[in-house]
């Protein structure tokens, strides 16, 4: 396969990585020669062409310090669990897509006539059917999207050091790219050129679209992988073939030196596309109806609070599990450009139909609680941001920050130091953040009544993903930072809820 690269220019790396200590992305980790004295004399501006060989992947197997972020799965158990979700993923959003149609919004009633016509009458009568249009408009939206993202100007970003030390660039423009698309949006609506209802109107073409474009997205980056992969040493092999095409095997797969798979995909078709999708439902619940609900109006509030706060911190989400630890597969692939858009929209789907009226009592106390839930999740992870930013040189509630220094290894064997903040938020609960998620998870579903269990998948699927994500991570930190994390749960009992949980 490929060829192992000479331990000078991974040394001569990580001289760069030292000499750029204090830049954002940097800050949490300090970079040591195995002999534990940091050289900043040295500044090599030449990129190694690093790269793995079976030995090496074989050594992270069995070494468990320089495994962290490398090997996973792998066992039937889970490959059956990745291609379960492969293949019902696709399925449940056409379900979702099914039950609002032409089941009022009942998933109960579309499974037992599912149950009793049998799959294929099913699938025949009831299937969202495929439309040249949409496609053409959904390819139009990809490459409209594409352009901005590697045209527009932004800020110069850095990810977090991967486990085979490599650090990132980013240009961070999604603010930008959603201010432009927005606008231009809004301008076509109000000149008459475009319907503003367009994007409801042609659902069920464009969730054909976006589900082809997922698959087709989710081959290309297995395929992309084994054959031009852009930092192969980063590449993670569970040895199932149908893990890696679901967990992923690149972990941050570019075209060029610049244009990243993950960042376009989760902002762009992904998060871009919710706010717009939101406010075409809002025009459509006005066609059909001729009023527009207080519901509605809350839910996409909710929303755009959350996903203007995305792009406001792009540079902030570099840092998150998303960019520095997931690989991109069908689970990051297909989840940003079909799962986004249609399971974080569900709530405007359903209120758009069949619409609901709240009292002004129930109107205010869903939307402070959502706002709640989003100040508590920004405060959270803006302690961290802020802490790992000035390498645990601030203050947190007003006194300097408390926190444990851990060490990790990279893969070429090199030793990290990294900090763990202890407190504020972070002194409390070890994944506060997940809480004021989940909060504004609950109150985004609210406005849609208790009737229906449809408008409630959004709450249910950030349920389990965060759930899922906490014990995941928390392995991964065991494994990364060994005894120094197991000081770090000592001092900070509680995932989420002190004394529950
Ligand atoms: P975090 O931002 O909490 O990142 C976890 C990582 O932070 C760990 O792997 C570790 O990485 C580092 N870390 C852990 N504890 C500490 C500490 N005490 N001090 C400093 N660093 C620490 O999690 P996520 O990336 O999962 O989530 C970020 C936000 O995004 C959350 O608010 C979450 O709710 C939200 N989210 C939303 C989703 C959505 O679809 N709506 C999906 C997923 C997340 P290391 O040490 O290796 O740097």
């Amino acid at each position: 396969m490929d060829s192992p690269s000479p331990c000078r220019s991974f040394s001569c790396q990580h001289r760069v990585l030292n000499w750029k200590y204090g830049e954002p992305g940097m800050t949490a980790d300090h970079h040591q020669e195995s002999n534990g004295e940091a050289d900043k004399s040295v500044i090599c501006t030449q990129r190694p062409q690093a790269s793995i060989s079976n030995k090496w992947i074989s050594a992270v197997k069995t070494d468990p310090m320089i495994s962290w972020g490398r090997w996973a799965g792998g066992s039937w158990l889970s490959a059956i669990g990745c291609a379960g979700i492969s293949i019902f993923g696709p399925l449940l959003v056409f379900l979702l897509w099914v039950a609002l149609e032409d089941f009022n919004g009942s998933l109960f009633a579309s499974l037992s006539v599912f149950w009793s016509k049998g799959l294929i009458p099913f699938v025949v009568r009831f299937a969202p059917q495929p439309s040249v249009k949409a496609c053409i408009g959904y390819v139009a939206w990809l490459v409209f999207q594409a352009t901005l993202y590697a045209c527009l100007p932004g800020k110069n970003s850095s990810g977090q050091l991967t486990p085979a030390g490599n650090l990132l660039k980013y240009n961070t423009n999604g603010l930008f790219a959603w201010v432009v698309t927005h606008l231009l949006a809004v301008m076509a609506a109000i000149s008459g050129i475009l319907n503003p209802a367009m994007l409801a109107k042609h659902w069920e073409g464009l969730l054909v679209a976006a589900n082809i474009y997922g698959l087709f997205l989710s081959a290309f980056s297995y395929l992309k992988a084994y054959i031009a992969p852009t930092h192969p040493e980063d590449r993670k092999f569970s040895g199932s073939v149908l893990y890696d095409f679901y967990m992923g095997i690149e972990l941050n797969p570019r075209f060029g030196k610049s244009w990243d798979f993950k960042l376009f995909h989760i902002g762009r078709p992904g998060l871009i596309a919710w706010t717009l999708i939101d406010l075409s439902y809002v025009a459509w619940q006005y066609q059909l109806h001729g009023f527009v609900t207080n519901s509605i109006i809350i839910v996409s509030i909710l929303h755009a609070v959350y996903a203007l706060d995305f792009f406001i911190n792009e540079d902030w989400y570099l840092r998150t599990i998303d960019i520095c630890h997931d690989h991109f597969g069908f689970y990051l692939a297909w989840g940003s450009v079909v799962w986004i858009p249609t399971i974080y929209t569900v709530q405007v789907q359903y209120l758009a139909r069949y619409p609901v009226k709240l009292s002004s009592l129930s109107a205010t106390i869903i939307l402070l609680t959502g706002l709640g839930g989003y100040a508590l999740f920004r405060s959270v992870n803006h302690q961290k941001d802020i802490f790992r930013r000035t390498n645990g040189q601030c203050e947190i509630w007003g006194k300097k920050a408390e926190y444990i220094s851990c060490n990790f290894k990279t893969q070429d064997g090199l030793n990290h130091e990294s900090l763990l903040l202890c407190s504020g938020w972070w002194g409390m609960v070890r994944h506060a953040n997940y809480v004021g998620d989940l909060v504004l998870s609950y109150a985004m579903c609210a406005p849609s009544g208790t009737t229906h269990l449809l408008p409630w998948t959004y709450a249910l699927f950030m349920t389990l993903l965060l759930m899922h994500r906490c014990s995941r991570d928390e392995q991964r930190c065991l494994e990364k930072y060994g005894e120094d994390w197991k000081a770090y749960r000592e001092k900070v009992r509680w995932r989420l809820i002190p004394g529950i949980f």
